[in-house]
């Protein structure tokens, strides 16, 4: 009786550790260090693993993987790679933090340019949350803040 409830103790832990929610999410390419911004509603995981099959398969449709394959860059593992910005479900609420980050990575420099927009909306520069994500770095990005 201690031993199963000690196993399903630990199996809960496993689930806790392995368990990689869905969300907005970004990839670097490894040569330049800029980052993919993307969204999914499932494991990012699984995400990640369908932008490195467009690139195995030379046949991208992301702009991650058209970056990789165009400038003959490259992906690295996901553990190195992917990182989860901000948890959420599907839906519109997923579509504005997305665009979000799009914007701040990109004001941040760190955008890969196969992603790059050039209709920057000035309303989603107030609120400051995004704002570490895009500057997290070892390398130093000059890109000030625009004053408002
Ligand atoms: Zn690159």
């Amino acid at each position: 009786m201690f031993l199963l409830f000690l196993e399903y103790k630990s199996l809960l832990n496993i689930h806790r550790i392995l368990y990689i929610p869905s969300g907005i999410y970004s990839i670097r390419c490894i040569i330049c260090n800029n980052e993919y911004v993307g969204q999914s509603g499932r494991d990012i995981q699984i995400r990640y693993k369908e932008h490195i099959n467009q690139i195995r398969n030379c046949n991208p449709q992301s702009a991650y993987a058209n970056h990789i394959l165009q400038n003959r860059h490259e992906f690295g593992s996901a553990e190195t790679t992917l990182r989860l910005l901000k948890q959420c479900n599907k839906g519109g609420r997923m579509n504005c933090w997305e665009y979000k980050y799009i914007q701040e990575f990109q004001r941040a420099g760190r955008l890969i340019t196969e992603q790059q927009t050039y209709d920057f909306n000035p309303l989603l520069a107030i609120t400051p949350n995004t704002k570490d994500a895009a500057d997290r770095t070892s390398h130093t990005s000059t890109v000030q803040q625009q004053p408002h």
